[in-house]
């Protein structure tokens, strides 16, 4: 083993897909420090030197700020940047500048101090908000401030780099995003995902590869580390062998070619050559994907996991705080339909209210906390009731482990359509109701708790994990998490056909639904709907398109008597390769 092989070792990360595509190159780790602030008292007579040196400071800014915006508008559009106009108009609100100028004469203190304690104030406030966007607005505050401090410290951030890198930072403001990309960037790559979302969008705009969420990777990063982005998959890899690669870069090539001939089918339906029609629709976090969903032809949103409304905030949104948002993504997806589901707190989501549970997973998750606590879940049907007026808004509850659980969700909605009605608030009486069967105890029962619920929806992740006692984010056992085993596929089979007997439509929206390799086996046993990461669908619905209904349930029924997921995994390639040898087998989903 060389030396150099001995000391870097190849590390492999997982995060959120947020813009496709694959970079293979340089590290450029982007640490932003806060500038340092001293406080420093000044005689009488240096205050108006002071104030002329930030008149300096915020022209600079002003200046910069104004050189981004063009850039930024060029590159993504007027749309996109705003949030930038909305920064530079901070810098000429007179009455904030004003103030600044005020303190400095009268408290005689340094401008950095000042503007640093005066412009905090308001980030401050906004962060006491409990309001995502108000969270991030405090975020572009913040960014303001330390770029006055920095220009009237003389201090430049490096923003002109040699050659072309991949950006790795723990989080990317829009600024930070369009300066580096004035560099050759050829990926993003970030700690933080959510609530961050401009580097994800950003980056779909300018078509540059991008992984958010990635937990710690500006932690195992240093400039000058080579790595591969893969911004289909959500992979990272720190240091790839030579061979790691070179499978990339055949994967991107492949990609590339087949991506080119997948335009054609964003507006067609996802229906077998024997005309059997899936539902194809996507599964959502954040309402700034909503824009990206429907340019890759989605019929509707499968799956909204409105927990993203919790990140970051130690309380739970109002009703009002909900329908607004609510409304928004119904509008946005109108005529098509997106199922909103309840929170999904506990295990390993985020919540305002946790609890110190032993083993988390097996304890107050889903509907569980939703039925302990009815004034956060009424507060959370009556808003998404209201939001049903376009009559293209479903229901979904996670986590049912039990029919009473169903029942008991039922009340609440007919409650709070009750309530609705008393005050004469106008609401989708005909709201279709679902569940998620996640949990081997509904998928047994699944024939009995169909009787109750318009739809089922399978989480395969959730109801992988269960099936076979594995967690998937312990390294120690994660390569036992296999969706395609035996058990997991038989119980999928058992749960469509209890659902098609009681005359229930049956999705998926699990990770399972978005990998294509597992595609013809879902069509062919029957599932009504996929919902799946958006940055698949083409992908997807080609797969559907290209054949007949009738090999897809002959390679489910082949696939349901094998006896290992490596079995049933080798066959499905087989297949692939026969049927379809054009479509490129992606690896790593
Ligand atoms: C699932 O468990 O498959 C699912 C879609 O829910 P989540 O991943 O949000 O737990
Ligand atoms: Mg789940």
């Amino acid at each position: 083993m060389s030396a150099e092989q001995q000391v870097k070792k190849e590390v492999i990360l997982k995060g959120i897909p947020a813009s496709p595509g694959i970079a293979v190159g340089s590290a450029y780790l982007f640490i932003k420090e806060t500038p340092r602030v001293e406080e420093k008292n000044l005689e009488e007579n240096e205050t108006p030197q002071e104030i002329e040196r930030l008149g300096h400071a915020i022209e600079k800014s002003r200046k910069e700020l104004h050189k981004i915006l063009t850039f930024a508008q060029e590159k993504i559009g007027d749309a996109k940047s705003k949030i930038l106009e909305a920064q530079i108009m901070v810098l000429e609100d007179g009455v904030l500048i004003g103030a600044i100028k005020k303190r400095i004469r009268s408290e005689k203190k340094n401008a950095e101090y000042i503007v640093n304690h005066e412009i905090g104030k308001y980030a401050n406030l906004m962060l006491m908000a409990h309001d995502e966007y108000m969270h991030e607005r405090a975020h572009d505050m913040d960014d303001l401030k330390n770029r006055i401090i920095r220009n009237l410290q003389q201090e430049k951030l490096v923003s002109r780099l040699e050659g072309s890198i991949i950006v790795v930072a723990h989080t990317l403001t829009p600024a930070d995003t369009m300066i580096l990309s004035r560099n050759h960037v050829l990926g993003y790559a970030t700690d933080r995902g959510g609530i961050t979302s401009h580097a994800a969008l950003f980056s779909r705009s300018l078509k540059i590869p991008a992984v958010v969420g990635l937990g710690d990777v500006s932690r195992h990063v240093v400039t000058g580390d080579h790595l591969v982005i893969d911004g289909y998959s959500g992979v990272i890899v720190i240091n790839p062998s030579k061979k790691r690669i070179q499978e990339f870069e055949s994967k991107l090539e492949r990609m590339l070619k087949f991506e080119s001939k997948l335009v054609h089918f964003k507006d067609l339906p996802a229906e077998t050559k024997d005309s059997h029609s899936v539902e194809l629709s996507a599964n959502v976090e954040l309402p700034e994907e909503l824009d990206y969903v429907v340019l890759q032809g989605s019929q509707g949103i499968g799956l909204y996991r409105t927990e993203s409304l919790l990140i970051d905030r130690d309380d739970f949104p109002s009703e009002e705080e909900q329908y607004a948002e609510y409304k928004k993504i119904a509008a946005r997806i109108y005529p098509h339909r997106v199922i909103m589901r309840t929170f999904d707190i506990g295990g390993d989501k985020v919540a305002p209210e946790t609890a110190e549970e032993t083993n988390p997973f097996l304890g107050w998750r889903g509907i569980r906390v939703g039925l302990d606590r009815p004034d956060l879940l009424m507060n959370q049907l009556r808003a998404m009731l209201r939001a049903s007026t376009r009559k293209n808004l479903a229901i979904m509850f996670p986590m049912i482990s039990t029919i009473s659980e169903v029942l008991k969700a039922k009340e609440y909605v007919q409650k709070a359509k009750a309530e609705l009605h008393s005050k004469n608030i106008k609401f989708n009486d005909k709201t279709q109701i679902g569940v998620m069967i996640e949990v081997p105890s509904a998928a047994l029962c699944a024939s009995r708790i169909a009787a109750e619920v318009d739809f089922l929806s399978i989480g395969s992740n959730d109801l992988t994990q269960y099936m076979l006692a594995v967690d998937r984010g312990n390294p120690l056992v994660s390569q036992l998490f296999r969706e395609v085993d035996p058990a997991v596929l038989i119980t999928i089979k058992h749960i469509i056909n209890a659902g098609h007997k009681r005359g229930v439509w049956v999705g998926i929206c699990g990770e399972m639904a978005g990998n294509p390799l597992v595609t013809p086996l879902l069509v062919g046993l029957g599932i009504d709907e996929l919902s799946v990461i958006p940055s698949v669908l083409p992908e997807i619905k080609k797969i559907i398109r290209s054949s007949y209904f009738k090999q897809f349930r002959e390679i489910a029924t082949e696939a349901l008597q094998l006896e290992t997921a490596e079995a049933v995994e080798a066959h499905i390639r087989k297949f692939f390769k026969k049927h379809f040898p054009d479509i490129p087998i992606n690896n790593n989903n």
